[in-house]
């Protein structure tokens, strides 16, 4: 079996930014895409903070420009799924099933997917009328009323989103007040098909074979209604897709992966971490690419000196 020089796990800014860096340093990556090639972008809309868009750029476009440009300079990619590693020893063993791939340096940037609430019906209805993907699934709800939960930038662009669709978008806030970024909260605040149930958590959504209502608690008032919807979206953060590093990568109590400080070393050395992945703090598409870019050149170093 070969050994590659570097093998880059995941397919969102940070991954494609370290392959067109260790692509030009000559380091012939290899990029693993995982499930959902391109990442978070491939489910957004129009992202107008990415510099050198002043008119902005549409999520999955920026991502095929980015692949287009990894692959430009010589970065392999494979769609698969890692599903194993060792990292005990060098060379790093990488497993997708029953295939076994070698590296003598590794980039994580598997990045982080939508959470759930984990409530009675929201499993059950997923496809239903139950979506964490506004811009997948917002076409299906054309003059319906929905139901988004979530106070953060994301849950009020989809809400934005929606708008487009929908006659009505309810936006259940746990707390009295917004995570979201002011200017995105005057947007929606000014948008009259949005409007906001403070204090408020979806306790069960109910339907058998589509959304019909959703039961919400009033945390305040202890006090539970039953509103009617045809489709019930959640906005509530992401996780970091880090389930395969166990026991191997140190991470933090939520299992957003460590590293040095001003640094994506890893406590393992040859194992670097780029994007949302190692990131609770900006997880921003700019800041993911930025850190790619430090993981290539940090592996450039570490494989000139082993
Ligand atoms: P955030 O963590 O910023 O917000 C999550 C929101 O969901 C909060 O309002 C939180 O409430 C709420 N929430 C969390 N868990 C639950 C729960 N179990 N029940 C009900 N509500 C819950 O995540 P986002 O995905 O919105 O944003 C992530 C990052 O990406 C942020 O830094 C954001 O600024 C950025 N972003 C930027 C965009 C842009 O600039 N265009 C667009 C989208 C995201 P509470 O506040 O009470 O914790």
């Amino acid at each position: 079996m070969d050994t590659r020089k570097v093998i880059i796990i995941g397919s969102g800014p940070a991954g494609y930014t370290a392959g067109i860096y260790a692509s030009r340093a000559d380091l012939q990556p290899l990029l693993i895409s995982g499930q959902e090639a391109g990442g978070q972008l491939m489910q957004t809309t129009e992202v107008e903070n990415w510099p050198g868009e002043p008119d902005g750029v549409m999520g999955p476009d920026l991502m095929t420009k980015l692949e287009t440009q990894a692959r430009k300079f010589g970065t392999e990619i494979i769609t698969d799924f890692v599903t194993e590693v060792d990292f005990s020893s060098r060379p790093f063993m990488v497993k997708m099933g029953e295939k076994e791939l070698k590296a003598e340096s590794i980039i994580v940037a598997t990045g982080a997917s939508a959470q759930w609430l984990r409530i009675k019906g929201e499993y059950e209805l997923k496809g239903k009328g139950v979506s964490a993907c506004a811009t997948c699934d917002g076409f299906f709800f054309r003059d319906k009323k929905i139901v988004l939960v979530g106070g953060g930038d994301s849950a009020l662009e989809e809400a934005i989103f929606l708008t487009k669709f929908a006659s009505e978008v309810v936006v259940l806030v746990r707390r009295d007040e917004l995570r979201a970024s002011k200017a995105m909260q005057h947007r929606a605040m000014s948008n009259e098909k949005i409007s906001f149930m403070w204090n408020s958590e979806a306790q069960e959504i109910v339907g058998t074979d589509k959304v019909k209502a959703v039961m919400i608690l009033n945390n305040k008032t202890d006090e539970i209604v039953k509103v009617e919807a045809d489709g019930f979206f959640v906005a509530i953060g992401h996780k970091p897709n880090t389930d395969i590093f166990k026991g191997q990568l140190e991470m933090d109590e939520k299992g957003y992966l460590k590293h040095l400080p001003d640094s994506t070393r890893t406590n393992i050395d040859g194992v670097f971490t780029a994007g949302d992945v190692s990131d609770p703090h900006f997880r921003q598409a700019i800041t993911a690419a930025g850190s790619g870019c430090m993981a290539a050149l940090e592996v450039e170093r570490f494989l000139a000196n082993i």
